[in-house]
């Protein structure tokens, strides 16, 4: 069964399911993911590197679903530039920055 939806060649938007985004990140280290509520707004748009506890590790007192099942949604992808091009194409005058965690 395919667990995410594909939007373009190398655009990967999660469905709902955390199960599912956390499994496929920890099995694809290589790439970023983009974190950012439903509406995009720039101030929660953030660029992580796959790698980053951030987006892998709920912090309270967020609960279980907390990363694609609520508010959020996640984008994959392993090319940096799409990323950003994404945004904006998703969103007049958006923006995404980079974490400074992992980045
Ligand atoms: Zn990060």
């Amino acid at each position: 069964m395919n667990t995410t939806e594909k939007t373009t060649a190398s655009i990967t938007l999660f469905e709902p399911d955390d199960a599912k985004y956390l499994k496929w990140v920890n099995e694809h280290p290589e790439g970023f993911v983009l974190t950012s509520n439903k509406s995009l707004y720039p101030k929660f748009t953030v660029i992580h590197k796959a790698t980053c506890d951030k987006i892998k590790i709920l912090k309270a007192p967020a609960k279980p679903g907390g990363f694609t099942e609520r508010d959020y949604i996640k984008v994959y992808s392993t090319n940096l530039t799409d990323l950003n091009t994404w945004v904006l194409q998703k969103r007049v005058n958006g923006s995404s920055r980079k974490c400074s965690l992992c980045f």
